[in-house]
């Protein structure tokens, strides 16, 4: 057997959640390696829209979570060594036509009722082209949540593996786990391309790519792979001073327009359709955009369970496995590294996490030879 490395945690997945994750068992004194088949930040995280968002996220539960999340960023963005364009002017969901508007107001209406802690308002088109001069005359009015903000994911990815690496976290890049060894229902390491990885406890934080690590260990873990695109104009003036929920202006000035939801398994290629599409959305509801030049197109593949809730937490039928994989992943990055240091360090987290729990899925699964296989 080829000893690569030996380490108290192997994080598998150099993303932001893995980056999360990693700086925060470093900064509790863990040692820790993160291990990425490609490099930090090669997949989702640095492709999306970057909104940190609370807004229509039901049921109220999840909301309530990513209002957490959410606060952590504020906690986390003094720590960082640059400016990751962490904003929180609050954020407002656009209602074009009657339809939206009538949908909007049920999911405000069914928050409100089971959450006291939703903060979100209802806008006339007066009050929507106060907060924004440049929206569509045409609206039909808007909610504003003042938890809603945006962020620059790649930045924010960047600096937790800095912040990780100064607590002492090594990263290992373009090597792929295989599959995750185990003796006596222990997780014992990680065979990787490299050689074999020595770790009592693993973490599969590998977004799109988790599934089929977990599987073979008899964890289903249901994922569809839903492509966005997003379109990135050219830095202008500021004429945006909230995102909406798939427009947004980065600090930098370039606006950020999104985003689809497209089957397309793992291929991220982009297309004209979408980009006609996303364009026409855009102008819908910013219609001075259309002056703006177009700098790129970009896609990425969400790792999106399929009932659209993380699977978070630790394996109760594998000691030392624990699995951080989200379709939020911006707004819940910080919040996944506490839940995960928390409970390899300590054994529990008092983040409410019952609803999220990783194995919901394989229960009705016999379990299936989970000795070390190659
Ligand atoms: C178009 C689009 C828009 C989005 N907008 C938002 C938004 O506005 N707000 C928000 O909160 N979220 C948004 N998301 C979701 C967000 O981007 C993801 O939830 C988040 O990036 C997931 O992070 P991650 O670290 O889990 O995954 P990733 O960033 O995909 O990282 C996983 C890493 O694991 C590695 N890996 C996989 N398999 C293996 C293996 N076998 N061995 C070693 N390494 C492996 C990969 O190379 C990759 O680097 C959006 C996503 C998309 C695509």
């Amino acid at each position: 057997m080829n000893i690569l490395h030996e380490t108290q945690v192997i994080v598998i997945g150099a993303g932001v959640i893995g980056c999360s994750i990693a700086y925060h068992l470093g900064v509790r004194g863990m040692d820790v390696a993160v291990l990425d088949s490609g490099n930090i930040c090669s997949g989702a995280s640095s492709a999306n829209l970057g909104l940190v968002w609370v807004q229509e996220k039901e049921p109220s539960s999840y909301m309530e979570l990513n209002m957490m999340g959410v606060q952590m960023h504020s906690k986390m963005a003094p720590k960082y060594d640059e400016d990751v364009g962490f904003r929180m002017p609050g954020g407002i969901v656009l209602c074009l036509t009657d339809k939206d508007l009538e949908r909007s107001m049920k999911t405000y209406e069914r928050l409100k009722k089971d959450s006291k802690s939703y903060m979100a308002c209802f806008l006339n088109p007066r009050e929507v082209r106060e907060l924004e001069p440049y929206v569509s005359n045409k609206i039909v009015g808007g909610f504003y949540s003042p938890h809603d903000g945006h962020i620059d994911p790649l930045r924010l990815t960047h600096q937790l593996a800095v912040l990780a690496k100064r607590a002492g976290v090594r990263f290992i890049l373009e090597t792929k786990a295989i599959n995750i060894l185990n003796k006596d229902g222990m997780v014992t390491g990680l065979h990787t391309g490299a050689g074999d990885i020595v770790a009592k406890n693993v973490v599969i934080a590998a977004g799109t790519g988790s599934s089929s690590l977990a599987n073979p260990l008899g964890i289903n873990l249901p994922l569809r792979f839903d492509r966005g695109q997003i379109l990135v104009t050219g830095a202008i003036k500021q004429i945006l001073h909230h995102p909406t929920e798939d427009i947004r202006q980065t600090v930098n000035g370039n606006i950020l327009m999104g985003t689809t939801h497209e089957e397309a398994g793992l291929d991220n290629s982009t297309t004209t359709d979408a980009a006609v599409r996303i364009a026409t959305n855009a102008l819908n509801s910013i219609p001075i955009l259309k002056d703006v030049p177009i700098l790129r197109q970009f896609s990425g593949i969400r790792p999106m369970p399929i009932d659209k809730r993380p699977f978070l937490g630790s394996v109760k039928s594998m000691e030392g496995l624990y699995i951080a994989v989200s379709h939020s992943g911006i707004t819940l990055s910080i919040l996944h590294g506490k839940v995960i240091s928390d409970l390899v360090v300590d054994g529990m987290t008092d983040i409410p996490i019952s609803d999220y729990d990783p194995e919901r899925f394989s229960k009705e699964h016999s379990p299936i030879d989970r000795n070390n296989k190659r």
